[in-house]
């Protein structure tokens, strides 16, 4: 067996208790039999498959997403590979060491979570304390309204995909507690990590949660007065910057919580989303 055909392997069995967790928590339930996720097992890419003498690209992998009915059927992702590349830098980000300060504070580093072909990424700043206990972005108050968020977009976190632009959390001075800004250098040294994963993960739409991600995938800071609500590029991938979550969590008025909404609404335009009247008039005042 060849190093590749391990790689893919692996990713086949760490994809394969997501898709699981997917049919057991997405309410209507996907479309995906026991039966055919257990023939994913046996799949492999056409490089792998291809008899002697066969034209290559004769047949394509079935992606586990494209077996995955979803709330408005997402397009089916063709597997090229990336599962496995996606594993490799998974590992790879798991056991970084760059920065020695965070290795010696950090509980686990903090990859990212969801679906691997998302057409949607929502990046934040760095992992808080919650999400340094549970090795999962976004789990804390603050990643519990961008949960509602999702769901008011008609997405499950499963069937998106959610990473920071730090992968360990900031550590504290001895004995304080709370969460700090990432500082210029540790972002200058994670950011290749997060770049990496958004040229395997070919999301259609970026949006930056707060100022840091914004600076981090824009590389220069910028004000929310200027980026809020508009569409900006990384990298030709749309990106819209919009408030952190936690900001929203200190300024719960009505005015602040429409704006994001507002913002979440261009990002569902953008993806071609259905939007009922219902979702249009989220969070407006009453007249
Ligand atoms: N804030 C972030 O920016 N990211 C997290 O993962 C949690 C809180």
């Amino acid at each position: 067996m060849t190093t590749d055909q391990n790689g893919f392997e692996q990713s086949l069995d760490a994809a394969l208790p997501m898709l699981m967790e997917m049919k057991k928590n997405l309410r209507p339930s996907p479309k995906a039999t026991r039966t055919s996720l257990e023939k994913l097992q046996v799949i492999l890419p056409p490089s792998f498959e291809k008899p002697e003498g066969t034209p290559s690209q004769t047949k394509r992998v079935p992606s586990p997403e494209s077996k995955v009915t979803a709330k408005h059927s997402l397009p089916a992702a063709v597997d090229d590979g990336r599962l496995a590349k996606l594993e490799v830098l998974r590992k790879s980000i798991l056991s970084c060491t760059k920065c020695p300060h965070l290795v010696t504070s950090r509980t686990q580093v903090v990859y990212g979570v969801g679906n691997p072909f998302s057409e949607l990424l929502f990046v934040g700043e760095a992992p808080g304390e919650d999400e340094d206990l549970k090795g999962e972005p976004f789990v804390g108050k603050a990643g519990q309204l961008l949960t509602k968020i999702i769901g008011a977009m008609e997405y499950t976190r499963e069937e998106i995909f959610i990473a920071n632009v730090l992968k360990c959390r900031p550590d504290m001075p001895e004995g304080e507690s709370g969460n700090r800004k990432p500082k210029p250098a540790e972002m200058a040294t994670c950011l290749p990590w997060l770049r990496e994963q958004i040229a395997l993960i070919k999301p259609k739409v970026i949006v930056a949660l707060g100022l840091t991600a914004v600076e981090g995938l824009l590389g220069e800071p910028r004000t929310m007065r200027d980026v809020r609500g508009k569409w900006l590029d990384y990298d030709g991938v749309p990106l819209m910057p919009t408030y952190h979550p936690a900001y929203l969590l200190r300024n719960q008025t009505l005015a602040e919580k429409r704006k994001v909404w507002e913002d979440m609404l261009l990002v569902m335009e953008k993806l071609g989303r259905p939007i009922s009247a219902k979702q249009r008039n989220y969070f407006l005042e009453k007249a």
